[in-house]
């Protein structure tokens, strides 16, 4: 099942300097969320592209209440469905210092984190060897911000998917083996195939 970071998406196209890119470098560099018509835009584009044709991983897409209507919207069209809502909940505390010591690839966006998941060489990616470095909206006061944006816009969606009994929490708390085992084990409950 192909994986859609729509974070990844962007930085990739800021990378490549592109028209989307440019549009979205000043809101990726302050925290703050891309508009929803250029997300929403870009999202659609990627899901009517034949690999998602049985289903799709989204990660960071909806943010806002718009977004997941318009995903429903989509979805109608594409004669699919939100099947499962997989809310990995940690404290704001766990949160700042899981972004603060975050590492990622600059190839291919592998992800490490200096205390709880080192690369076994520093600032080299264990995967592919290519640089690792800091994302600029890695640094504390962006994070800050970050925070600040998802509880005004973008927490109102777990009840949103809650009412529709698609929403299972996951502890975000425990280590990187048992969320992924936690995560897995709620995939599986739901019966999707991935
Ligand atoms: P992420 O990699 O998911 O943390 O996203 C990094 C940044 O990309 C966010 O802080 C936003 O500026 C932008 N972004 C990613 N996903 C969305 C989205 N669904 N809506 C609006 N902006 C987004």
């Amino acid at each position: 099942m192909p994986h859609i970071s729509s974070g990844a998406i962007f930085r990739e196209n800021l990378q490549d300097q592109t028209d989307l890119g440019k549009k979205a470098a000043q809101y990726l560099e302050r925290g703050e969320l891309v508009p929803d018509d250029l997300t929403i835009a870009m999202i659609r584009d990627r899901l009517e592209r034949s690999d998602c044709r049985r289903g799709a991983l989204l990660d960071g897409f909806p943010r806002t209440r718009p977004q997941a209507e318009a995903l429903d919207t989509m979805l109608v069209e594409l004669q699919g469905a939100v099947k499962l809502v997989p809310y990995i909940f940690v404290p704001e505390d766990v949160l700042i210092e899981r972004l603060s010591g975050r590492w990622t690839c600059r190839a291919q966006g592998h992800v490490f984190h200096e205390k709880y998941h080192p690369p076994k060489q520093a600032g080299i990616c264990d995967e592919d060897g290519s640089e690792l470095y800091q994302r600029d909206d890695d640094k504390a006061e962006t994070i800050a911000r970050r925070i600040r944006v998802y509880l005004e816009q973008t927490q109102p969606l777990i009840q949103y998917y809650q009412q529709r009994g698609v929403l299972v929490q996951v502890d975000g708390t425990q280590s990187i083996e048992q969320v992924s085992e936690s995560l897995l084990k709620v995939i599986e409950d739901s019966g999707i195939t991935l």
